[in-house]
């Protein structure tokens, strides 16, 4: 059995992962605490709910599973909050990383894929960014991903723990099957606020800040469609299977788009106007962050198929339409 410890697997990405862990002949066991993921997304593999505050329950799972990797997601996400509450930050995103990574080193489970972050980056405006560009977090969530970051570097020293670290940029759409999908409680990401907006179901969408130094004022992200971040964990996989060593691959386009043209976007894919009103800039919020991709692709042969505005927005609207998680 090719077991995959996958920690937030019942998270949006997480998900998303488990079902192609589950596609590409491995077995995901999803290890969550579901405080903010859904049971209900678990769908692919063997639930183990669980904090990773909880080492002797990390041991547990991993004596139960002998897993030939780890897959780390969970983690908290949210811009905004990291720079209010930055304690929740380090306590959970970074020690809760490190009691997973001893149990993992403890049980002999020398595999590691990690979900990283272009927020470690920091502000660089004007430049496309790549896997040599400088880390300089200015935000609490950026911090503590960089925080891991080194940390599995010195683990690497110490007890030959092999890492492929993802830095992603902004992830979007999801699953066009409609089996799994991004729900978040609460919700602070732009698409779904987006659509949630365009359906009625709540206000009209803030764009946080008009004033950066960007063609139309707005900050911009690069969008990368959620099903093919999750082949590229899998393509990570077998990098590491077949020794190839630790190393770290960002994971954009090298297409930029800001607020204010993912609105033009969603309103041309859904045929609805978005109600928006313009708003103060969000602390923690870089104006712009974009990578290539070129290290994935040569060397992971990672070929992204659904990245495109038009198809994120496309599932994204599907998923918003027929399916959600209750509670
Ligand atoms: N954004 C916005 N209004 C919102 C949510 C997000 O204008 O209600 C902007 C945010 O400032 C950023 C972009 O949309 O420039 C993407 O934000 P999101 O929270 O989706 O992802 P992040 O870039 O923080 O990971």
């Amino acid at each position: 059995m090719k077991n995959v410890i996958v920690t937030g697997g019942a998270g949006y990405i997480g998900s998303h992962a488990c079902k192609a862990l589950r596609d590409a002949g491995y077995v995901p066991i999803t290890f969550d605490n579901l405080s903010t993921g859904w049971q209900e997304a678990v769908k692919f593999g063997p639930f183990e709910q669980g904090d990773l505050l909880d080492r002797a329950r990390l041991d547990d799972v991993f004596a139960k599973y002998k897993p030939i990797a780890v897959m780390h997601f969970a983690a908290f996400s949210q811009v905004g909050e990291s720079m209010t509450d930055p304690g929740k930050y380090w306590r959970n995103n970074v020690f809760g990383s490190l009691q997973l990574i001893e149990a993992a080193v403890d049980a002999g489970c020398l595999n590691f894929v990690f979900s990283s972050t272009c927020a470690t980056f920091g502000d660089q405006d004007n430049v496309v960014l790549n896997e040599e560009s400088p880390q300089f977090p200015i935000n609490s969530y950026g911090a503590s991903k960089r925080a891991i970051e080194d940390i599995l570097a010195n683990f690497e020293q110490s007890h030959n723990l092999k890492s492929v670290v993802f830095r992603y940029f902004n992830v979007a759409g999801c699953d066009p099957d409609g089996e799994v999908g991004e729900f978040h409680q609460p919700e602070t990401h732009l698409i779904p606020l987006m659509l949630d907006a365009i359906a009625g179901k709540r206000d009209a969408l803030t764009i946080y800040g008009t004033d950066y130094d960007t063609p139309d004022g707005t900050c911009i992200r690069d969008y990368v469609h959620v099903c093919d971040l999750v082949d590229a964990h899998v393509l990570g996989l077998e990098w590491l299977s077949n020794n190839k060593g630790s190393r770290y691959f960002n994971l954009g386009t090298g297409t930029g788009f800001s607020v204010r043209e993912v609105l033009d976007e969603s309103r041309a894919v859904t045929n609805k106007e978005v109600p928006h009103v313009e708003g103060p800039r969000r602390p923690g919020d870089c104006t712009k962050l974009v990578s290539g991709s070129e290290r994935a692709m040569t060397e992971l042969g990672w070929s992204p198929q659904r990245s495109t505005m038009k198809e994120m927005i496309k599932d994204a609207w599907h998923w918003h339409q027929t399916g959600h998680y209750d509670k």
